[in-house]
């Protein structure tokens, strides 16, 4: 088990322009604002979405892809470093009109209608994610 802790830096809370790439957006904001280590949630709506499946036979994504309105419905995520620059990792839970839900891993090509962010920039030694050959995924290191 990997176990680290870190303190609140602060708090920042914002929202993205509509049209803009959730993912990017996200990735732009961290850089932008230095967090090296964070958790964030996300409320809002989007245009559409691009949502992976890991499939861990194949060790690789599906992709879902939903080309209608969505609600946000719940996203959560981290920030934390790859190659020494910030790394974004997030899930979302989107609904449709009759309030069907889907969800997964976030993906470049889900584009913003409205997104509010509260993203917590934490302190301490920031954790690095490397790729794990046995689930082919960048994780952070089990300690050992
Ligand atoms: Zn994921």
């Amino acid at each position: 088990m990997l176990i680290r802790e870190f303190r609140p830096r602060r708090w920042i809370l914002g929202r993205l322009e509509a049209g803009r790439d959730l993912l990017q957006g996200l990735l732009d904001l961290a850089e932008e604002q230095e967090v090296r280590v964070g958790a964030f949630t996300l409320l809002g709506a989007l245009t559409q979405a691009r949502l992976g499946f890991y499939d861990q036979k194949k060790k690789s994504y599906r992709t879902l892809e939903l080309d209608r309105h969505l609600e946000i419905s719940c996203g959560v995520g981290n920030v934390s470093l790859r190659d020494g620059r910030p790394a974004v990792h997030c899930h979302l839970v989107v609904s449709g009109e009759d309030g069907e839900c889907w969800g997964g891993h976030l993906l470049e090509g889900t584009v913003v209608f409205a997104c509010e962010f509260a993203l917590a920039d934490l302190e301490g030694e920031p954790l690095e994610r490397r790729l794990d050959p046995d689930q082919g995924l960048a994780l952070w290191p089990l300690p050992g």
